[in-house]
């Protein structure tokens, strides 16, 4: 599978911490009691039992998770993730830090996410078809390319999304490339999509530096997590003139000063992201945080940034390509430390972004270059990552509750207008 390391289970309390942002951005926009009422948990939760066929011949059944946060705006969006740790809680916070992407890059679409507790990694590819077939036939009744689009997510990729595009078919007997995004160029996915999330990051980490005064030439950066978007963005840092100093994977990081073969690193990297396991001299991902550098990119698990570590953290800019590295209190220390946070919500939506993009072309029938993808891309996160930091400076908010601000208001707004509250 191609997607980011994940190792550790995210923390139960991303809900809550989730919960807790959107009230206080709520709050500052002025909105009532009940919009929060509407928009603390997703509207539907699906959960399905799906039997499936081992290669033993004996039959195991999984369970999976279907989440539709907020379809005010439009369909819902968001990846299915295999993982064996995953559950309903992190599913329904995922929704709604999706419905939050969306709105940030002004996407036609709320939130979604899926989940199935499994471990591809144990699995053999015939029992992994078989179970990406099962899922889409227990949730094909509230997905669709006009109802919920899923994509990829954690150890899911674009083989697993051209099953299940095929599956789809099957069920309605029409063709649906526009069910799914994350597919095989081939099968109608987009030039750029998995690359995306590492483009998208790398677009903030320019305009952060911009903002700070630091030249991305020579500037030292270190990556925490060398997955799909660890890994593309240590070769896009490295090919732009920086200096990727550290490097990690779920088994320890490498760390040297004087800049990493990037190029090295990623030829000898497994399809899971592991590549530390060759090197003798490791230091542990924690030491890796405290490393001398100028920029920070956390692209790996959640909760890596605590209130223990925030004081200790050395960049001045730091970039949160995974999903919810610093907590909110580490959040306050960094802010009040003057380190410029790019939150997890902006810096990770270069994702779904492209995934717009391979649903738009689905439905027009009409293909673009990679560079039309690539200007596009680039438009639309600029766009968004000025129109938070302006919030955050206009409304001295930190970054994460101004990005809460700027995606929580067209979904709250959309709401009202249909009635809803
Ligand atoms: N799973 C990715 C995310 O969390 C992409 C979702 C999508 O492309 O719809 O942003």
């Amino acid at each position: 599978m191609s997607t980011t390391i994940k190792e550790e289970k995210e923390t139960a309390s991303l809900l809550d911490s989730t919960q807790v942002v959107i009230k206080e951005a709520l709050d500052k926009l002025g909105y009532s009691e009940e919009v929060f009422e509407l928009l603390k948990e997703p509207l539907r939760m699906l959960t399905v039992r799906i039997p499936i066929k081992m290669d033993d011949n004996s039959t195991k059944i999984f369970t999976g998770y279907r989440a539709q946060h907020n379809d005010a705006v439009g369909p819902t969006k968001g990846g299915i993730r295999f993982h064996p740790e995953v559950d309903e809680e992190e599913v329904k916070a995922l929704s709604m830090w999706m419905s939050l992407k969306c709105g940030i890059v002004n996407l036609p679409y709320g939130g979604g996410k899926g989940g199935i507790i499994c471990d591809p990694r144990q699995m053999s590819i015939g029992e992994l078809e078989r179970l990406s077939r099962g899922y889409v036939r227990a949730i094909s009744q509230i997905v669709g390319p006009t109802k919920d689009i899923p994509a990829p997510d954690v150890y899911t990729n674009s083989q697993i999304m051209a099953w299940m595009m095929d599956e789809y078919s099957r069920i309605r007997e029409h063709d649906s490339p526009g069910f799914i995004t994350g597919k095989p160029l081939v099968l109608g996915g987009s030039h750029g999509r998995e690359k995306a999330t590492a483009q998208g990051v790398t677009i903030c980490i320019e305009e952060a530096a911009k903002r700070k005064g630091i030249e991305l030439k020579g500037a030292r950066i270190i990556v925490q997590g060398f997955g799909n978007a660890g890994s593309f963005l240590a070769k896009f840092m490295h090919d732009a003139g920086a200096k990727v100093i550290g490097i990690s994977d779920a088994y320890g990081a490498i760390y040297k000063p004087e800049g990493l073969d990037i190029d090295y690193l990623l030829d000898k990297r497994d399809s899971f992201g592991t590549v530390t396991t060759l090197f003798d001299h490791t230091i542990t991902n924690q030491e890796l945080l405290e490393q001398d550098c100028d920029i920070l990119v956390p692209a790996a698990i959640s909760n890596q940034i605590t209130k223990e570590n925030a004081h200790l953290i050395k960049a001045q800019i730091v970039v949160e390509a995974a999903n919810g590295p610093t907590t909110l209190e580490a959040t306050k220390i960094l802010t009040e430390r003057n380190v410029l946070l790019v939150p997890d919500v902006l810096a990770s939506s270069g994702g779904v972004t492209v995934s717009y993009f391979e649903w738009v072309q689905n439905n027009q029938g009409y293909y673009w270059e990679d560079e039309e993808v690539q200007t596009k891309l680039k438009a639309l996160l600029v766009n968004s990552f000025n129109q938070i930091y302006e919030m955050s400076e206009t409304r001295k908010v930190d970054m994460r509750l101004a990005a809460y601000m700027v995606g929580v208001r067209k979904m709250a707004e959309a709401s009202i207008f249909r009635g809803w509250v």
